[in-house]
């Protein structure tokens, strides 16, 4: 596992913090050099003198991004090999331009991050993402298994049966997709009298949602899905915009950092610095990206940064899992919460199958929550269902049942990656997809 694994990442604090000082000096020469965006900003790179001095520079919004997205290309047309577009979860959809050496960067990334999970030249990794329509996630996974030199099985995410199938025939040991996918595979696999804990596969690298709790234990979804594959589970948190992903090592801690890759930030809703194991806004600056290069980026996502050792051995910090987006922030009657966190409590109840929230603004300061329950399961109330849900987040929202294909028909639509199952009717506010 750790020869892979570049020196610095075992070093002290101190020496990977100065080692990516040099890296964010160089960055910000280029970003002047190259990016419209950036050089308008006048940016005084002199005045970064240790890492936490990135807190004084600029962030950089979503809104930012997609409304001055020509701005943010800091290479010719020429120099652009290939053109990735943001899923569009909330807002409209970015591009990302990427040159040669940005997909090298890619697969250098991806390459450490699945070192990180044991994953080797011996593995036959099955990926459940998608490459077309403009997605960097199935790309940067093939890429990387590519330089590892492991077997790549590219079936997408569109087809559950094409993903069953695959399995069958191809014996992958290793999957990496999103674990809800994996979930209802193997729900679907014990139906049909096969079992998917006897396929042979050992790893389970899960993307897009998270399979840990805040305590960095397994969230109910990736219990279940540890149960149901008999697999070790990894949690791997990634963007288009900063093409570089945290994932778990063994000890099952969080997504560590990759220090010559990226820098990151947890900040508060006025953009300041927050101390470790804080939760807040995830910022983040990647490095030695040409194409479309950023700095303090605000993802959004809301996650926290834990510092202290891992068991590993490695000293990177870690990333916890993100327990929201930004924008889906609910409180009701004094209780903050997001949206995951209801998923992650129905997640873990037998017999719901599916679910979707609805969310309204009932009076100043105060939301009003409708949960939707797909299940067949004639002993499930809307009660219970309730008081499992207060239980768990100190919010008891509305509970309504409804057939799982009525659900199916509400959330699924063939233009979206991911079911939607959150909609949002506060200040006109659009659905999305819950991460
Ligand atoms: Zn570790």
């Amino acid at each position: 596992m750790g020869n892979k694994t570049p020196a610095i990442c075992f070093s002290e604090p101190s020496v990977i913090a100065d080692r990516q000082l040099a890296l964010l000096q160089r960055h910000l020469e280029t970003l002047q050099q190259t990016s419209p965006w950036y050089c308008e900003l006048n940016i005084d790179r002199q005045e970064v003198r240790s890492l936490d001095d990135l807190r004084y520079l600029p962030l950089t919004s979503k809104d930012d991004l997609a409304g001055n997205n020509d701005a943010f290309r800091a290479v010719s047309p020429e120099q652009v090999v290939d053109i990735c577009q943001t899923s569009g979860t909330t807002g409209e959809p970015v591009t990302i331009w990427q040159t040669e050496n940005d997909l090298q960067r890619l697969a250098l990334n991806e390459y450490l991050a699945f070192s990180a999970t044991g994953i080797s030249r011996r593995d036959k990794v099955l990926i459940g993402a998608a490459l077309d329509r403009g997605f960097m996630a199935g790309l940067a996974y093939f890429f990387g298994l590519r330089r590892i030199g492991a077997t790549s099985i590219r079936v997408g995410s569109g087809q559950p049966a094409l993903v069953a199938e695959a399995i069958e025939k191809q014996q992958p040991n290793v999957l990496v997709g999103f674990p809800s996918l994996f979930l209802g595979l193997a729900r679907r696999m014990q139906g049909g009298g096969l079992e998917p804990a006897s396929c042979g596969v050992d790893k389970l690298v899960c993307i897009g949602e998270p399979v840990r709790n805040p305590d960095l234990t397994l969230s109910p979804l990736g219990a279940a899905l540890a149960e149901a594959w008999d697999a070790d589970i990894f949690g791997t948190y990634a963007s288009t915009e900063m093409a570089t992903s945290f994932t778990d090592c063994p000890s099952g801690c969080g997504g560590h950092l990759l220090p010559e890759l990226i820098a990151v930030e947890i900040v508060d809703e006025q953009g300041a610095p927050l101390p470790a194991g804080t939760t807040g806004e995830v910022v983040v600056t990647p490095f030695g990206i040409e194409g479309t290069p950023l700095l303090r980026y605000r993802t959004g996502d809301i996650a926290a940064l834990h510092t202290d050792p891992c068991s590993c051995g490695r000293r990177t910090p870690r990333l916890g899992p993100v327990i929201g987006r930004k924008s889906q922030m609910l409180k009701v009657r004094g209780t903050t919460l997001f949206p995951a966190a209801i998923g992650n409590v129905l997640s873990g109840i037998p017999g719901v199958v599916n679910h979707y929230l609805e969310v309204e603004q009932q009076f100043d300061l105060s939301d009003q929550l409708r949960v939707v329950v797909g299940t067949s399961d004639a002993d499930l109330t809307a009660e219970y269902l309730a008081s499992e849900i207060a239980g768990k987040t100190r919010v008891r929202p509305e509970v309504v049942l409804a057939s799982p294909e009525d659900i199916l028909q509400k959330t699924v639509r063939p233009d979206r990656r991911k079911p939607i199952t959150f909609f949002d009717y506060r200040n006109s506010r659009q659905e999305s997809e819950t991460p």
